[in-house]
């Protein structure tokens, strides 16, 4: 038997350890599978390189609780560990990670730096007083066994252990039982594990067989007890596209989302391997207008382990509101939000979500515009919003966005422009845009351009005085109306002249009874015949005037958007 002392300098690096990963104790459970994992694939790719002569067989990774012993065990059939290797992997480049890691940080008081920190093995001091490591290599040498009470002592000394692979024993410390616990158990795995590539068995489950032939009706399905696999190890995110079908994308998503009963509305596949390497799957989601707290986020996985589900300055913010998967291991995890923003990477990272979001959406709309128009309203508010935060999306998304009337067709930018620029100019040559936020309210204004053989945009998304704002200045020579702003014939240049059938003196009259009973200081009442048959008055609110009160009501927010408290 073999005592010693682990090598560092920091005289008892275990309550720092618990102390700086103090909100994210569970994460124990996924560095283990995790290493687990590795050994098990490194064991695979001895074996098909020819340099173990082992079977590989099936192996499986099994957690399994221990009440009464207040222990967890987690067993893995993987490549194992010689002493030496205990010695040197565990005991030398482990300690060497902790310790780097509590150097860089022990004076970071950052409360944005990521909670995962990939401290890998020694993460199980957070909930154990005691770890036990006993482990048989795939090659002949003796089986070990390591024992750790969370001091720098540790002791190494054979084991009789005859199966290859590691099982680690980690003694419940007095203030974890909850991890003793069949639920949390399970809930750290589903969270954690549910798509890691090597099978995970926590107990069994029954399953029901088919009835026999020659069964009565009244007897019972036979039944056995399986292995229970919390995981599926192909999720559909590592398989290539043209091996899924659209059924394929729906199922993955209900797996991802199994409270989500809604369908989403289409799914686009990322792929990449240079510059950086990065698959997943992002899925539209039906969005409405009352976006309301998003609890089903998009998922952040490394090689299949989950990370987190805070995409932040990873995903463009317009994007926040897609579901889906992103896995890449070229995301540095152990730095601070503001660092992660910074990044070369993540910043290539971040363009490419946004160029094949766009390229699909481009695609969609080429492909089948009829389809493309059905989901425009449960779509809009993903694409404006990218049009007003992200230059580069809104130059694609003008290609593509579209306008829809209040009498449902739907005409891109262009489409419009060419549609209004015989009819609907002011004096000064420039194209009027009359909008309507509200089809109810302003009923009797629409009704009126319409008459006039106007054509009355239906803008109803939240952020809409911001994209017209954006809009205005993008585009040369074009002025949004809403159309209760003011009396369409002062905008609009028409040949004719409009004569009122009232005379001066009636005009002035009726303005003043009216003018009473309307607050001053938010519309204005005119004379001005709207139509030789319609009333004689019109009681408008300013363009200006309503947009700088809209603007203002939703100002501290980005965009105004305040109603979304998942955007910042
Ligand atoms: P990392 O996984 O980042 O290398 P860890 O602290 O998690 O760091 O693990 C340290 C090392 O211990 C691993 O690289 C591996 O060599 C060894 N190890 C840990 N767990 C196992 C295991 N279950 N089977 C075989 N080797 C393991
Ligand atoms: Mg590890």
């Amino acid at each position: 038997m073999t005592t010693g002392n682990i090598n560092v300098s920091v005289e008892n690096i275990f309550p720092l350890i618990k102390k700086f990963l103090y909100s994210d104790h569970e994460i124990f459970l996924r560095e283990l599978i995790s290493n687990a994992t590795d050994a098990t694939l490194k064991l695979k790719h001895l074996t098909s390189i020819g340099e173990a002569k082992v079977e590989y067989g099936n192996p499986v990774i099994e957690v399994r609780i221990d009440k009464e012993g207040k222990k967890l065990h987690i067993l893995d059939q993987g490549i194992g560990m010689t002493a030496d290797e205990v010695q040197k992997y565990i005991n030398e480049v482990a300690f060497s990670g902790a310790e780097e890691f509590l150097e860089k940080y022990k004076d970071s008081k950052d409360t944005g730096i990521i909670g995962h920190f990939g401290l890998g093995f020694y993460s199980a001091f957070m909930v154990a007083k005691k770890v036990e490591i006993i482990t048989k290599s795939y090659t002949d040498a003796p089986a070990a066994h390591w024992t750790c009470d969370g001091s720098p002592q540790f002791t190494l000394e054979e084991a009789d252990k005859k199966e290859r692979g590691t099982e680690i024993i980690l003694h419940i410390a007095d203030d974890s039982t909850e991890f003793l616990e069949e639920n949390k158990i399970r809930e750290l795995l589903v969270k954690y594990n549910k798509f890691m590539p090597v099978p995970i068995k926590f107990g069994t489950r029954t399953e029901t067989l088919p009835k026999p032939e020659d069964a009565k009706e009244e007897d019972p399905a036979p039944t056995k007890e399986v292995d229970n696999i919390i995981n599926n190890t192909e999720p559909a995110w590592t398989k290539q596209p043209s091996d899924l079908t659209d059924e394929d994308y729906k199922n993955f998503y209900r797996e991802l989302y199994p409270m989500q009963f809604e369908e989403p509305l289409f799914h686009i596949h990322l792929n990449v391997d240079y510059p950086f390497n990065l698959t997943g799957i992002l899925f539209f989601p039906k969005l409405t207008n009352e976006l309301s707290i998003q609890k089903d986020k998009i998922q952040l996985y490394q090689n299949q382990v989950f990370v987190t589900d805070n995409v932040e300055g990873i995903v463009p913010e317009f994007l926040t509101m897609l579901r889906g998967v992103i896995d890449s291991p070229d995301i540095p995890l152990n730095v601070s939000r503001s660092y992660l923003q910074a990044d070369g990477n993540v910043k290539k990272i971040s363009n490419y979500i946004t160029r094949k979001v766009a390229d699909k959406l481009s695609s969609l709309f080429k492909d089948n515009r009829e389809d493309f128009e059905k989901k425009w309203n449960d779509i809009k508010i993903v694409i404006e919003y990218g049009m007003l935060s992200e230059e580069k999306f809104f130059e694609k998304a003008d290609k593509f966005a579209l306008y829809p009337t209040v009498d449902d067709k739907f005409y891109t930018f262009e489409e419009l422009q060419e549609k209004l620029k015989d009819n609907q100019t002011d004096k000064d040559g420039k194209l009027v845009v009359l909008y309507t936020n509200n089809k109810e309210e302003q009923h009797s204004y629409i009704e009126e351009a319409r008459t006039k053989g106007y054509e009355v945009l239906l803008l109803d998304s939240p952020i809409v005085a911001h994209l017209i704002q954006k809009l205005e200045t993008e585009k040369e020579n074009i002025s949004f109306v809403r159309v209760d702003a003011e009396p369409i014939d002062n905008i609009i240049k028409k040949d004719e002249e409009k004569i009122s059938k009232l005379s001066d003196e009636e005009k002035d009259k009726l303005k003043g009874i009216i003018s009473e009973s309307v607050p001053q200081e938010k519309y204005t009442v005119q004379m001005e015949a709207m139509d030789s048959n319609a009333a004689p008055f019109l009681i408008t609110q300013p363009e200006f005037m309503r947009r700088m009160k809209e603007m203002n009501a939703t100002g501290g927010g980005m965009f105004g958007m305040s109603n979304m408290p998942e955007m910042y």
